[in-house]
């Protein structure tokens, strides 16, 4: 699992850095709902965001040569069974979120 925080995957996810497992193409395969998937390229850096049409929520896509599907980890329903492995483009994290274990922490909306 890569930990992202380039711009595109900011942007794209709208959060600190998007999430995302990956595998390769060839052991990926959608169980349901692939009609119902809309996507987006962005134009650098081979980055694409696909989302289901009719909930929103962040889908797998494919990488940009088409060998490896990238998966939202929290898209996901489970826990993955994989652990973070890298932080990537880390000198394009933003400053509000390099020292998110320094704010306060709160089981829901904060009082
Ligand atoms: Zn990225």
């Amino acid at each position: 699992m890569f930990l992202c925080s380039c711009d595109q995957c900011r942007q794209i996810t709208g959060s600190a850095f998007a999430s995302n497992l990956f595998i390769a193409a060839e052991r990926f395969e959608w169980l349901s709902g692939s009609n119902e998937i809309a996507a987006y390229k962005m134009p650098r850096r081979n980055i694409s965001k696909s989302f289901c049409r009719v909930c929103g929520s962040g889908v797998p896509w494919a990488s940009g040569d088409g060998s490896r599907m990238v998966v939202p980890a929290g898209s996901l329903c489970a826990e993955p069974k994989v652990a973070e492995k890298f932080r990537t483009f880390v000198s394009e994290q933003p400053s509000w979120s390099s020292c998110l274990d320094q704010v306060e922490a709160c089981e829901g909306l904060p009082p």
